[in-house]
């Protein structure tokens, strides 16, 4: 179950199945005054100065108990790429300048906490246990419905299965996304997650209302690679919230037609 925790005003969710510190922020709690990334914006360019951005990053990484200068959020290019990120990599996209991009990040390394920035995307949270229940690693990743239909989240339990962590030692949580309600996508989309994924996933998740548009579950279909992939469908948790819907709690790219602030999504071991 993911569960809204208020911590010094900073309004955000956590799941009962993660053991680790981690969150996905909602929009609560910040000092962003514009009225499109009021008030916990997450991310640098969208309207922010720096030093308010900052600001945000500080409350929320506070919130959850983590340190803030060592958060890893690099740019995100919609790709499928999980990178295993150590200590050396601390604080990069944030306090230092990143010298790669990606979607997904996996670290064994206590203390340093790794974080996805969404607005309408999927944001997914996993770690790996021993068979002892201790975490050996956490792995956090940007689902958009490109890397969606890549498989990223496939990426992350296979990144984990490398590591030594069994299918079964594998706990997930998946955020806050733009839901099946009001994701309406055109034919050619439906065309692509048949081909990359096939007419199963077709059938299933893209929806044909009765005027003939469709709409999309990609928390559907993530929770479908998941458990394709031999994670127990117990094991994950999944938000029943929608980001479009939302729009106190959550930015949302389609909902604020592009002009939005961003929620980030954080786990550190
Ligand atoms: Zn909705």
């Amino acid at each position: 179950m993911l569960e809204l925790i208020n911590k010094n005003g900073v309004s955000y969710f956590r799941s009962t199945v993660l053991q680790s510190k981690h969150g996905f922020s909602t929009r609560i709690g910040g000092f962003s005054t514009l009225e499109h990334t009021r008030s916990l914006n997450l991310a640098f360019g969208r309207g922010d100065d720096e030093a308010t951005v900052l600001k945000n990053i500080g409350a929320f990484a506070d919130a959850v108990a983590v340190d803030a200068s060592k958060i890893i959020s690099v740019p995100q290019v919609h790709g499928s790429e999980v990178r295993r990120v150590t200590m050396c990599d601390a604080g990069a996209g944030v306090y230092k300048n990143a010298d790669f991009e990606c979607d997904g990040y996996i670290t064994a390394d206590y203390g340093l906490p790794i974080a996805v920035k969404t607005a309408d995307c999927v944001p997914i949270l996993l770690e790996g246990r021993d068979n002892e229940g201790n975490v050996v690693a956490v792995c956090a990743v940007h689902a958009g419905w490109r890397g969606t239909a890549a498989k990223i989240a496939a990426n992350a339990v296979n990144k984990l299965c490398q590591l030594g962590v069994k299918t079964d030692n594998i706990y997930v949580a998946v955020g806050a996304c733009i839901d099946v309600c009001c994701y309406e996508v055109e034919i050619d989309f439906a065309n692509e997650i048949k081909n990359k994924l096939g007419q199963y996933y077709e059938n299933k998740f893209i929806i044909k209302r009765e005027n003939g548009s469709l709409y999309a579950d990609l928390k559907g279909m993530n929770l479908e690679i998941l458990t394709s992939c031999g994670v127990p469908r117990e094991n994950i948790d999944v938000s029943h919230n929608c980001t479009c819907c939302e729009s106190e709690l959550f930015y949302s790219h389609r909902g604020q037609k592009g002009k939005r602030g961003a929620m980030m999504s954080l786990i550190s071991m």
